[in-house]
């Protein structure tokens, strides 16, 4: 029998959660292969729900742990060796990589067979990798779906339309935890306040990421990628409702634009199904509820990572890789309180002028620029 089936790396986050409760209504669907690395406990509830043939826990030890929860029979790998097994081997004719971060990157590449679906929210990798995993998509003949509000959107808005006549990609933002704060007090801000998200409910590093906007330069990132436009062709506009989930703009002058509630599990089951549509009961719009819609430019002196990835992307090759190691890293030492708000895009900018790029023709060539970005980070 061919593939079949769903596998999810990251299946205890909230991206991870979410997928295995839109699987809940598509049984058809069943789950080959789930992995989790701190949260033990809810990997065995979610294992013990939907029986995966393997499970992937980070040692030996989480697997005794998790091997005491489960109340069935079934392999358990460990380390990224599983992550890799999970990826590449679960017999999954999906593979949804809603993995955080960097550590991403490897499995992302594994997923990519042929006739497989990798459904990525793991946008870390394509920022890194763009150029080599749409083609490693193209030769392997895999297909490539994003789990990302913006760009579901916008694969929908250009769903049957041809590529050649965009003109403009508008991405839109919420504005993240500080959208109305002035300067000043974004840069005393605790980072517990940075991760009070107005509008989505997600992980810690996304919820950073969004409070610096750093968050919609990745996503600006991708659409370059994924789209073949150029970053001019990108626009980015804050959109405090999170209703319109990105536009685009035709060479004719139409716009093109998705609606829907701020709910993940949208654009989860639009990519689970393979860029399909199918019902559900989900919560929907309601237009008079919702009042007014609006749309502003967004502030670049309070945010400027955004003008930091339009930078990395126009100079290419491996600057995108170094930035998001460089993010990485400064949001872990925020969240620590051991670096401010703006150190963050400065320290980047700063690394950006030391930095000689040697073009990115292979996974090598990233793991080297990460090697470089973790150096000048610990050299601070
Ligand atoms: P979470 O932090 O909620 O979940 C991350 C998942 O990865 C968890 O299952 C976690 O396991 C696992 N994980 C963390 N570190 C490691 C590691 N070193 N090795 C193996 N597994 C690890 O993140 P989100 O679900 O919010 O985000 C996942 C990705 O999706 C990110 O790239 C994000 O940018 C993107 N995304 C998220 C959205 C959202 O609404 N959340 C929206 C759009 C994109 P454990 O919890 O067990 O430690
Ligand atoms: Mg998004």
């Amino acid at each position: 029998m061919g593939k079949h089936g769903v596998s999810i790396l990251g299946a205890t986050g909230s991206i991870g959660t979410q997928t295995l409760d839109v699987l809940r209504n598509f049984p058809r669907m069943r789950v080959r292969a789930l992995t989790g690395h701190s949260n033990i406990k809810q990997l065995s509830e979610s294992a013990n729900e939907f029986k995966p043939e393997t499970v992937c826990v980070p040692d030996a030890e989480a697997r005794i742990r998790l091997r005491a929860l489960l109340d069935y029979d079934c392999e358990i790998v460990t380390g990224d060796e599983g992550l890799l097994y999970c990826a590449a081997e679960s017999g999954a004719a999906t593979v949804v990589n809603a993995l955080t971060g960097r550590v991403g990157l490897e499995p992302t590449f594994a997923a990519i067979q042929p006739g497989v679906t990798l459904a990525l929210a793991n946008k870390e990798s394509l920022v890194t990798a763009g150029p080599l995993v749409t083609e490693a998509v193209k030769k392997a003949g895999a297909k490539l779906t994003l789990i990302d509000s913006e760009h579901s959107a916008i694969m929908q808005c250009i769903e049957g339309g041809a590529r050649k006549n965009i003109e403009k990609i508008i991405l839109t933002a919420s504005g993240g935890a500080f959208r109305d704060w002035p300067r000043e007090r974004i840069e005393k801000a605790a980072a517990a306040a940075a991760l009070r998200h107005p509008t989505w409910n997600m992980g810690k590093k996304i919820t950073l990421d969004s409070a610096t906007m750093m968050n919609k330069g990745l996503e600006f990132i991708e659409a370059v990628y994924l789209y073949g436009v150029r970053p001019e062709q990108v626009e980015v506009l804050i959109h405090p409702q999170s209703i319109v989930h990105s536009m685009v703009q035709f060479a004719d002058g139409s716009v093109m634009a998705q609606l829907s509630t701020a709910d993940m599990r949208i654009p989860i089951q639009y990519a689970l199904l393979g860029n399909t549509r199918e019902p559900n009961d989900f919560p929907r719009l309601d237009f008079t509820g919702i009042g007014s819609l609006t749309f502003e430019k967004p502030d670049a002196r309070r945010f400027p990572c955004l003008r930091i990835a339009r930078e990395a992307v126009s100079r290419g090759g491996t600057y995108p890789a170094v930035m998001n190691m460089l993010n990485e890293l400064a949001v872990q030492a925020y969240l620590e309180g051991e670096l401010g708000f703006y150190d963050l895009s400065a320290l980047i900018e700063k690394a950006f002028d030391s930095y000689t790029d040697r073009g990115l023709n292979s996974p090598g060539d990233i793991r080297e620029a990460e090697d470089w970005a973790q150096e000048f980070f610990r050299k601070g």
